[in-house]
């Protein structure tokens, strides 16, 4: 039977420990979150990350827009908070209204204060080999859970399942730096089942339960990103758990898996941004 792979555990671990750094600070990390519109979900990741940044002592700001704020205003609002000293982290939530261009937002936030590594200054440097201010959160979360039970990537096939600018490309660069074969499948990649059979780790972050036990190679790891309610309002990952557990060496749980690793990683990636603007 695989071992867990405890996010909550390591999540807790590392925010322990980030706690005691920053009540050493003088002055304190500052991240602002803006949220557009009444989407519920945002809503409930947007207070998320505010309560686990004010128990830490990070301080924590929630600017909230209606669904039909202007671009221009937006753009305006992200240009006022990089250039406030006060403010050491940016996140915008997505995702973001039609009208409002994502690329333009990316393009108007301080690479310095780009604390989900999002913009094109930071994607560029992750996929050009060289080292962002931060690493996105949810990649970074994973490889975060991988280290922690030294499972090495070196030599390994890694498959992503998912090409998403959050999670799949991101991520596939990160493991690529770990040395590791990566193959990234989506939508359109043909014969699903027989790459992953010849996976050592699997990741996957697609949101539907596409990958069962009989689809994996003995002793695989299995990361589990993906997460949606299914028919009876349960949480599910993409994985289907009681099938793969059984033939895994290594699986992350959903809930508590990954999840908790990406909070976790926003927590560490203000606190680098803090370090570095000092
Ligand atoms: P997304 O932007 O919708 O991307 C989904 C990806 O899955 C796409 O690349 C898509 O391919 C691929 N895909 C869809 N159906 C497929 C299939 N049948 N076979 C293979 N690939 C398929 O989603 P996302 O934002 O990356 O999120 C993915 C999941 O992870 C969601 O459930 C989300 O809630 C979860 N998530 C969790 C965390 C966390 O912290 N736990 C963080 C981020 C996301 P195409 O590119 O061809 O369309």
């Amino acid at each position: 039977m695989a071992t867990i792979l405890d996010g909550k555990k390591l999540r807790d671990k590392i925010l322990a420990e980030l706690k005691l750094k920053i009540d050493k600070f003088s002055t304190k990390p500052e991240l602002v979150v803006i949220l557009v519109g009444e989407n519920p979900a945002s809503k409930i990741y947007v207070n998320n990350k505010k309560k686990t940044a004010e128990k830490l002592g990070i301080i924590s700001k929630i600017i909230e827009y209606p669904e039909n704020v202007t671009e221009k205003e937006l753009l305006e609002k992200i240009e006022e908070l990089n250039n406030d000293k006060n403010v050491t982290a940016i996140l915008v939530q997505l995702p973001l209204p039609e009208h409002i261009s994502k690329e333009n937002v990316m393009n108007t936030i301080a690479p310095s204060k780009d604390v989900d590594g999002f913009t094109p200054y930071n994607f560029g440097k992750l996929f050009s080999g060289e080292i962002p201010t931060v690493y996105p959160c949810t990649p970074k979360g994973i490889l975060l859970l991988l280290n922690e039970y030294n499972i090495q990537l070196e030599g390994k096939h890694v498959v992503i399942v998912g090409r998403s600018n959050i999670v799949g490309r991101p991520l596939s660069q990160m493991i690529l730096n770990e040395n590791a074969t990566v193959t990234v499948c989506h939508s359109h990649t043909k014969n699903l089942a027989d790459i992953i059979k010849t996976a050592d780790v699997v990741i996957s972050a697609v949101g539907k339960n596409i990958i069962k036990g009989e689809m994996l190679k003995n002793d695989c790891v299995i990361v589990d990103v993906g997460i949606f309610k299914d028919e009876n309002g349960k949480t599910r990952g993409d994985v289907d758990f009681e099938s793969a557990a059984p033939i895994a060496s290594y699986i992350s749980p959903v809930p508590g898996g990954v999840g908790p690793m990406t909070i976790t990683s926003l927590m560490l990636n203000t606190v680098e941004l803090f370090e570095k603007s000092l």
